[in-house]
């Protein structure tokens, strides 16, 4: 079971699970799943909390990801707090809106960031699992490409001449912070199956 609502990290988990995993259920075939507060200051805290859950809540073995933006030159925010970063129930637009406004007047050397990527995976036998992943880019100073979700317009890819919102879903998977820690659970199932 993947617990998460956000649509965008739902589709890159099931491309990169696809074959491997029978059966992906989310968090919308659980109406009363109930919501987790993510209290924790670290990535991982917040995905094995998320996990574990949701994995009582089920019965079911459950990855969580918790995930997000770090960016050099605003102390590390938003951090743990990307998705709340213009407020409790912000957006994608409000968040990306927020995240150019504290950056108007950065110069372009010092715009650097990273996407970082925790899932958590437990099971209702004890298992529990961290695979982490991170990408490194920089902050453009205008939205490019229509792709991916939350700040992917904004966030320059390094070593490339594109944003996350550019690439194709296959391509962002290929080099993405989700993408590695999926590839790095895939080859758990794979170990743990043998
Ligand atoms: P979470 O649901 O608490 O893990 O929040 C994750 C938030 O981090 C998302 O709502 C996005 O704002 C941001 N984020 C995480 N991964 C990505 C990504 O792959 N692209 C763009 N934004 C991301």
């Amino acid at each position: 079971m993947v617990a998460t609502r956000n649509r965008g990290k739902l589709l890159e988990i099931e491309a990169v699970l696809a074959g491997v995993v029978e059966k992906v259920l989310c968090a919308s075939d659980f109406p009363n799943l109930p919501e987790t507060n993510e209290d924790g200051t670290t990535f991982s805290e917040n995905a094995l909390k998320k996990a574990r859950e949701a994995m009582l809540f089920t019965g079911l073995p459950t990855i969580a990801d918790d995930s997000g933006l770090v960016v050099r030159a605003l102390d590390e925010r938003p951090g743990v707090f990307s998705a709340r970063f213009a407020g409790e129930s912000a957006d994608d637009v409000a968040n990306n809106r927020k995240l150019l406004a504290e950056m108007v007047g950065t110069p372009p050397e010092q715009r650097q960031a990273a996407f970082v990527c925790v899932m958590a995976f437990v099971t209702p036998d004890g298992v529990e699992q961290i695979f982490s992943g991170s990408v490194s880019g920089r902050i453009l100073d205008r939205e490019r490409g229509t792709g991916g979700f939350g700040y992917d317009p904004l966030f320059l890819v390094d070593g490339f001449e594109r944003t996350m919102a550019e690439l194709t879903l296959a391509e962002k998977n290929c080099i993405s912070h989700r993408g590695q820690a999926l590839r790095l659970f895939r080859a758990y199932l794979d170990k743990i199956r043998l």
